[in-house]
């Protein structure tokens, strides 16, 4: 009964397996869905014409990357992870741009709309989700870089302290190399709601409430631009790198709190 049941599916298995006698039919589809798509092939050709090259010279010039880029929509890319969100006009089909050498851009604020906004892509996210309920896709990114220059040191998480030599340490930012002095500018725009000594180590310490349950913190400052209650702008410089507090030397230690709890930042840069 048992070894029946079992040669029983063995045949199955087999049967299945010849199904592979699918294979021609495939590779017939395989073949009409190429021809349907009448891009590569004749994109080659017509590169090759217009360059005034052959064919073969066309296609090596499309391998490269150098022609073929002119062919990728503009609207591929970061936009696909938000598509849930994408308001119409994210969706709207973008219009073709040509300029000369000498076109000056003028960038009027209000016409900037919140795809190429990412405080206003970020503002959008948590005005119908908390921080916390943000997945890892849209959150990578989602904050601005705090330094210009952003080079990275001791990372989030359990370390060996620089301070104490004690290993099991929990590092609850990221050090950032700066200079003291050099400019430290917040991640995205919100309220600040601290700027002063930090009783536990941060030294001169600014905090920054973006809402709906994300935070940003700028420790070890050798001073600060802004006060409690301000609303700053992202990009905005509130402070002065520096060494204050529990610190062996001139870097920004930049911190995200999600609901209350610091995560690692670079899920968010
Ligand atoms: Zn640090």
């Amino acid at each position: 009964m048992t070894q029946q049941a079992v040669s029983g599916r063995r045949r199955a298995e087999t049967a299945s397996a010849s199904e592979s006698g699918l294979r021609p039919r495939d590779a017939a589809r395989r073949g009409r869905r190429a021809a349907a798509r009448p891009g590569a092939v004749r994109q080659f050709a017509e590169i090759a014409s217009a360059a005034g090259v052959g064919q073969k010279a066309g296609m090596a010039l499309a391998a490269t990357g150098l022609v073929l880029t002119a062919t990728i929509p503009t609207t591929a890319g970061a936009d696909a992870v938000d598509a849930g969100l994408a308001t119409a006009a994210e969706t709207a089909p973008q219009p073709q741009v040509t300029a000369s050498g000498e076109a000056v851009v003028a960038f009027s604020r209000t016409s900037v709309g919140t795809q190429i906004d990412p405080d206003g892509r970020l503002q959008h996210l948590l005005s119908v989700q908390s921080a916390g309920g943000l997945t890892p896709a849209q959150a990578k990114s989602s904050l601005g870089d705090p330094l210009d220059s952003m080079v990275a040191s001791s990372a989030f998480g359990y370390r060996v302290s620089p301070l104490s030599g004690w290993a099991g340490e929990f590092h609850r930012g990221q050090d950032f190399v700066a200079q003291c002095g050099t400019a430290v500018k917040a991640a995205a725009g919100g309220t600040v709601t601290f700027a002063g000594w930090h009783p536990y180590g941060g030294g001169m310490r600014v905090v920054v409430d973006h809402g709906n349950g994300l935070e940003t913190t700028y420790n070890h400052l050798s001073a600060f631009s802004v006060a409690v209650g301000d609303r700053v702008e992202r990009g905005a410089i509130v402070a002065l790198a520096g060494t204050t507090g529990a610190s062996t030397g001139c870097h920004l230690h930049f911190e995200v709190m999600v609901n209350g709890e610091v995560v690692d930042p670079n899920g968010w840069l």
